[in-house]
């Protein structure tokens, strides 16, 4: 007998739904996860080690269960690179940052109460506020793919919601969100009811601008979120974090599992976090790369997105996923996310970009 989830006693909302996930193809150019293409610097590698062996001590132990070295250290890699000053009380870390954001809408969603997100965005948040039981609405955007504020004021006036999520820059189209935007929003929100901004800053490093972390003055119900998966090239790590009021901070520990941040993970980011310059060198590098992919699409003829991400999102096709294919028939893994006529693709190695633009130029070639 054909045994399947249905058959379970699932939660009703959790019936005929997928798990999230990119394809996990072997390809030999993979730029599909907007993960950093550059491996950790041997150094670095000999530190988590060392760092590792340390923890592994003492693994007979529980972890520090507040984190305390690795959150000051987090703060001061913030305060260092925004100038805004942070410190520990105002930092908590997580697996991820998608189990920080988990962990906000358990605190701040749940059953009976909303998020919004303004699509096409993170997919995750919707998926997370589903998880959570917290009900999911989606906001628009301009044909641009910027926020319209208008229409945003307009949906948060009428849900009044208690979640709001602003991704800056935001995934898949690499769009940032202007701070008097955010603070709209933030404005917004406040004045339909007290709820929680959560802005998503996991690309942050890759902006053309600045991060909005300054904003966090004055404004408690502000979180700003952040990932050493995709800067600091360490998307194995699992290692997400948030900047907030200290209120917030202590807020999550009222979900948050104990000892959820393992010894070994802990160790693994203060190494990775002794290396921080090295790290960021890798980040201009990526920056380049992003706009030499944006320079030579729109020379193809492609458009292109405005992008303050390590991706690009281009198009338009008339029938996105064919083009997908045919890119990946060429050795190249690029992602479909589901933005009807737009593909995104990753900023990898110089290599790895140029495999990719040999393949969309044969595509062209193709169609003329
Ligand atoms: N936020 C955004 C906007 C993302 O694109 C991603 C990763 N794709 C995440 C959060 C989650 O990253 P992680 O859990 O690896 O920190």
């Amino acid at each position: 007998m054909n045994f399947g989830i249905d058959d379970l006693p699932v939660r009703d909302e959790l019936r005929g739904k997928s798990p999230y996930g990119a394809p996990q193809l072997d390809v030999p150019v993979r730029l599909n996860t907007n993960e950093n293409p550059y491996p950790l610097p041997e150094p670095l590698v000999e530190r988590i080690a060392e760092r590792v062996r340390e923890a592994a001590r003492n693994l007979n132990r529980y972890p520090d269960r507040d984190a305390v070295e690795l959150r000051t250290q987090l703060a001061k890699y913030l305060t260092d690179t925004s100038g805004y000053a942070v410190g520990p009380a105002n930092v908590w870390a997580a697996n991820g940052s998608n189990e920080v954001i988990q962990q906000l809408l358990q605190t701040f969603g749940g059953p009976g109460r909303t998020a919004i997100g303004f699509e096409p965005s993170y997919s995750m948040h919707g998926l997370i506020a589903r998880g959570t039981g917290t009900g999911w609405i989606s906001g628009p955007r301009n044909e641009d793919f910027t926020i319209d504020l208008a229409a945003a004021g307009r949906a948060i006036a009428g849900h009044r919601p208690d979640v709001v999520f602003v991704t800056t820059p935001n995934n898949p189209t690499g769009t940032a969100v202007p701070a008097e935007t955010v603070l709209a929003l933030y404005e917004a929100a406040q004045a339909a009811k007290p709820s929680m901004v959560i802005v998503d800053e996991a690309y942050v490093e890759f902006s053309h601008g600045d991060s909005l972390l300054p904003l966090l003055q004055g404004r408690p119900n502000l979180v700003v979120s952040r990932t050493m998966s995709k800067a600091f090239g360490a998307a194995g790590l699992r290692l997400g974090y948030l900047a907030a009021h200290p209120a917030v901070v202590d807020a999550v520990q009222l979900v948050r599992l104990p000892y959820h941040l393992s010894a070994v993970t802990q160790a693994t980011a203060l190494a990775a976090l002794e290396h921080t310059d090295t790290l960021l060198k890798y980040v201009e590098q990526l920056k380049k790369e992003r706009d030499r992919l944006v320079t030579e699409l729109l020379a193809l003829g492609y458009e292109v997105t405005a992008s303050d991400a390590n991706f690009v999102q281009f198009g338009r096709f008339e029938d996105s996923h064919v083009t997908w294919q045919k890119i990946l028939d060429r050795g190249v893994l690029v992602r479909d996310n589901g933005v009807p006529g737009w593909l995104r693709v990753t900023a990898g190695t110089p290599q790895e970009n140029d495999a990719f633009l040999d393949a969309v130029r044969e595509l062209k070639k193709e169609q003329s």
